[in-house]
């Protein structure tokens, strides 16, 4: 396989102006997969003036509410056909094992834009109760505008789906920039997107690396930032946006905490914390990373925990029998590497893991820490790969604050058969999701964000509408004076 992907802007395939261009590898063997264009300024400037122009051609501007459904719906069927050839790219240019490229990555981008094709003709105004005699108000929702979709390399497809599918659902344009480590699947989409007949410049694609994503953050051309990915660089592009106060909306780091409580179902908390920090090689925003156990059954369940971790097959995610994939670069391997050095230099206690596997491509052993304390650093920093720290509590009545000592806020995760204990924790938790007894698993009808330094707003639902849509008030006087 070789790939050559390039830039794709005002309805044209086309090289980088400067004819730049990037390699992507496949993780599992560290060998080169294909290169793209590496787009500049130029580019930048091309695309947005692509996607300005789409804002004003009637093509797109007057486009029935059920016209645009059935563009979307459209997308949803040709994902599902490319269904077997998406999951392969997916698989080899992130390394997730082929099962979640198919049932979490091609599905659930298959699902976004379903779910929001219904929305197309469900965006409501409304009549405004104004004490004004004479006086009639009511509310419109338009586009935003051009909208820059800046998306991470964990799940390319689903991310860049449930970014594009909304924003096109409200009617913006779209320049979508997808993590240069994972570009395959975002140009294939964007493939698909032709495909299904959207007009020219109304989706726009922007291979590239950070200055690319800066060059759209810094654009004056540029409406609104939809932005997943790492909390520093989500900080960075709120005060480069801050010149015109553009639109942002950002999805961020995470550091849940799993609570297990002492009535939890053992075997089942095990497996849930398993499958919730490991999915992906724990490359998970939301991934199951402090685990707060009960004392009386914390060496119980970090004895299962490692034995379960340990057992897990690594390998290539394109082998049927993998259940552990690599880790999706060198860099990113040898940062995970490094944390796992400092979690033994604080003190931690290693069970299991802790080390490189020893075969080619960027594999990592899972790993499990017992003992660690709410201060180590691998108890703070999002590691992003497939550690987990067992945290033994001792008083109930400490917990919520223990797992909300963090500066993330993403998500959260209970283990319990009490009811009152759910609820009460759930509440008490902030985070933008808590999972109670399952895996922290997104769907696009449920609000998706975080508290605190996890971001800013929330997609999918009906929060995704107000996301991509600007509320414009109308007054009109109705007297005759
Ligand atoms: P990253 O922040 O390094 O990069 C994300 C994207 O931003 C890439 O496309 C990159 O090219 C671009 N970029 C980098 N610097 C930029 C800048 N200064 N201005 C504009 N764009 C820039 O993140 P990553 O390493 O690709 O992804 C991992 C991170 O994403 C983790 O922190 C993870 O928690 C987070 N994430 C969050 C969610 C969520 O829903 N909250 C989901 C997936 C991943």
């Amino acid at each position: 396989m070789n790939t050559r992907a390039r830039l794709y802007i005002g309805g044209e395939w086309t090289d980088a102006a400067d004819g730049a261009e990037f390699a992507t590898s496949d993780p599992a063997t560290g060998k080169p997969l294909g290169t793209c264009a590496e787009a500049g300024q130029a580019d930048v400037d091309k695309a947005v003036t692509a996607a300005r122009a789409a804002l004003r051609d009637p093509a797109w501007t007057s486009m029935s509410p059920s016209a645009r459904a059935r563009l979307l719906w459209r997308v949803a069927d040709l994902i599902e056909e490319h269904e077997a050839e998406l999951a392969e790219l997916e698989t080899r240019d992130q390394g997730q094992p082929l099962g979640v490229a198919h049932a979490v990555s091609v599905t659930g981008a298959a699902e976004h834009f379903r779910y929001f094709a219904g929305w197309c003709t469900k965006i409501e105004g409304a009549v405004s109760p104004v004490s004004f005699p004479d006086t009639l108000h009511y509310t419109r929702r338009e586009p935003v505008g051009v909208c820059a979709l800046i998306t991470p390399w964990n799940f390319p497809l689903m991310i860049a789906a449930w970014k594009l599918a909304p924003a096109l659902a409200c009617g913006n344009t779209v320049i979508l920039k997808p993590a240069e480590q994972t570009p395959l699947t975002s140009v294939r989409l964007v493939e698909l997107c032709e495909l299904a007949g959207f007009p020219p410049g109304v989706v726009n694609l922007l291979t590239g690396g950070p200055a690319a994503g800066r060059a759209l953050v810094a654009h004056r051309g540029v409406d609104k930032v939809s932005f997943t990915g790492s909390s520093p660089v989500g900080r960075e592009i709120v005060q480069q946006s801050a010149g015109d106060l553009k639109r942002v909306t950002l999805e961020l780091g995470g550091k849940a905490p799993s609570i297990v409580a002492a009535d939890a179902d053992l075997d089942r908390a095990v497996t849930g914390n398993l499958q919730g920090a490991l999915l992906n090689s724990g490359q998970v925003c939301a991934a199951y990373t402090r685990l707060f156990v009960d004392r009386r059954r914390a060496d119980e369940f970090t004895e299962k925990l490692a034995a379960a971790a340990a057992g897990l097959r690594l390998g290539p995610g394109l082998d049927p029998e993998t259940q552990i994939g690599p880790l999706v670069s060198l860099e990113h391997l040898d940062r995970v590497d490094s944390y796992v050095r400092t979690g033994r230099d604080q003190g931690a206690d290693l069970v299991t893991g802790g080390h490189r596997a020893d075969r080619d491509g960027y594999f990592y052993a899972p790993t499990v820490f017992g003992g660690v304390t709410d201060d180590m650093t691998i108890a703070r920093e999002e590691i992003f790969g497939p550690v987990l720290s067992v945290m033994p509590y001792d008083d109930p009545e400490e917990l919520a604050a223990r797992a909300n000592d963090t500066e993330y806020g993403l998500a959260a995760s209970l283990w319990t058969s009490d009811l009152a204990t759910a609820h009460r924790l759930a509440a008490d938790i902030r985070a933008g999701a808590v999972f109670i007894n399952m895996l922290p698993i997104p769907d696009a009808a449920a609000p998706w964000g975080g508290f605190k330094s996890s971001g800013w707003g929330r997609e999918m639902g009906p929060y995704a509408i107000d996301a991509y849509t600007e509320v414009k008030g109308v007054w009109v006087h109705l007297g005759n004076s």
